[in-house]
């Protein structure tokens, strides 16, 4: 096509863009299609002939939209809401017409320094120590697709740390540590490396956060069966419900396991450590005092939009020992004199997106001081449902809410202390038929999660236009549901 035709297609669908973030409020959240229903609408080939982009873009109006799930909606409480914005949004279009696979310094300086840049902005954001930014020339960080690469690639790196003091290690005694409430990146990290995974098991009463005698008898165990521990993902706001491992705790461990690498994937509440009330009880102290390396995604709660997973390390020189082979047609002047970044040795791919640019954007658009306001909003508005649970007769908290998510299930109170209290299967039955009922709802959208047995429901806050509003409206529909759960189960 050409400048005209682009300028003229490009301003519609900025035009559009508006109306449909302008609309979001009346429409519903979830999208009412069947499974296969775009095959109705599109051929089964690509055009033989060139068509003209109004009839692309009406296209994606007629069959697109009415398939998305709106996450911007401000009534999605689902899985954790990316919240995007219009400078990230700008960012990316910047960084779409540049079109320049970064993976050198040379193959485009700006996309490697600004990334070294914006990454010790982040840091800072988020008090991280200065050991993990790029201009300590030591540790640094990059931007990764997601919080699952971060960690493959961190299990990559830690697994050539262990390497190079262990050099007979056999790779079946290679054992990566995680806990049942750790997302599957561990696992999947385990599966495509064909490595062991071990899963700590953790308990309701420590809010499902790995302690440190846990760890300890883990790892006591595996010693005596021969097996190496060499990393230990730990979690700083599990998905499930937002708890926090204790890093104090384990990292008294951690002294006496010099080989043990400790990854803290924040993937989700990690943007909160800027906000100075949140560093204790997320022990960003501990994370700057031993941990490996530190991933949090800007793509989830951090208003840059999807793909934004940012990774530190405290020494880059484990993970480009492990991944960097550079053939004559990728070896540079800048690159041999090791006077610059080559972030293709930081990652799994070679080329890469230029992400640091939306991260530019959202972070001087918004300011330190917006970001955080953003923030607190979220975590406000959270305390707002959780304390309507609590003073609710037919819901009540399974955990303490974290940060800007509630994990909470249908739990009729009883009528008097003689009245005999509901045994976990019905009390289950009764949430697996209310979550069907919500479900069934297309105007709002939570996930259910299972905490060892139980049933349970997540509302987390996140999306940018979410208000007070959406909050009590929220409860409304839910404590309705509830209750008609409960009437239908009694009859
Ligand atoms: N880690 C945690 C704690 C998460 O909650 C999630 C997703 O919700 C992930 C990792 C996965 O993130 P990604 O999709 O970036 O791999």
């Amino acid at each position: 096509s050409t400048p005209p035709r682009f300028r003229k297609a490009g301003y519609q669908a900025i035009d559009r863009i508006c109306d449909y973030y302008y609309s979001l409020q009346e429409i519903s959240v979830m999208s009412k299609v069947e499974p296969g229903y775009l095959r109705k609408h599109i051929p089964m080939d690509a055009p033989e002939e060139g068509e003209d982009f109004q009839v692309i873009a009406d296209d994606y109006q007629k069959f697109i939209v009415p398939g998305l799930t709106h996450w911007q909606h401000p009534s999605f409480f689902a899985y954790f809401p990316t919240a995007c914005t219009f400078e990230g949004i700008l960012g990316d279009l910047y960084a779409s017409s540049t079109c320049n696979p970064g993976f050198n310094w040379l193959a485009s300086p700006a996309c490697t320094e600004l990334e070294a840049i914006v990454m010790d902005w982040a840091a800072n954001l988020l008090g991280l120590s200065s050991a993990f930014k790029n201009s300590s020339g030591v540790g640094g960080g990059s931007i990764q697709t997601t919080a699952s690469d971060s960690a493959l690639i961190t299990v990559v790196a830690a697994r050539s740390m262990y390497q190079r003091n262990h050099r007979d290690v056999k790779m079946e005694e290679l054992v990566i540590y995680t806990t049942t409430q750790t997302h599957s990146l561990g696992a999947k990290a385990g599966i495509v490396l064909g490595l062991q995974v071990r899963s700590i098991d953790v308990l309701a009463e420590d809010q499902y956060s790995l302690r440190g005698h846990a760890l300890r008898n883990a790892l006591e165990e595996d010693k005596k069966l021969g097996r190496k521990p060499f990393i230990l993902i730990a979690t700083v706001g599990t998905t499930s419900s937002g708890a926090v491992d204790n890093l104090p705790e384990i990292r008294e461990i951690a002294k006496e396991q010099p080989d043990l690498w400790i990854h803290v994937d924040a993937a989700w509440a990690g943007v909160a450590l800027s906000c100075d009330e949140t560093r204790e009880s997320l022990h960003l102290k501990e994370i700057n005092a031993f941990a490996h390396s530190f991933c949090t995604n800007f793509h989830k709660w951090g208003l840059v939009n999807f793909d934004c997973s940012a990774l530190w390390v405290r020494d880059r020189k484990y993970l480009t020992d492990a991944l960097d082979i550079t053939p004559a047609f990728l070896r540079t002047k800048q690159g041999d004199a090791g006077t610059v970044i080559d972030y293709r040795n930081w990652h799994l791919g070679l080329g890469r997106r230029f992400r640091s640019l939306k991260m530019w954007f959202v972070l001087r658009g918004f300011g330190a001081e917006g970001f955080r306001k953003y923030i607190r909003r979220c975590i406000d508005l959270n305390q707002t449902f959780a304390q309507l649970v609590r003073d609710s007769e037919v819901l009540s908290l399974v955990t303490e809410p974290s940060l800007a998510l509630t994990v909470f299930r249908v739990a009729p109170k009883l009528e008097s202390e003689d009245q005999p209290s509901l045994s976990m299967e019905s009390l289950n039955e009764i949430n697996s038929i209310f979550f069907g009922r919500i479900s069934a709802r297309s105007d709002i959208m939570l996930t259910q999660t299972n905490l060892n047995g139980i049933f349970c429901i997540r509302l987390a806050v996140g999306a940018a236009r979410t208000t007070e509003k959406h909050i009590q409206d929220a409860y409304a529909t839910i404590e309705k549901e509830a209750k008609a759960t409960i009437e239908t189960w009694q009859t």
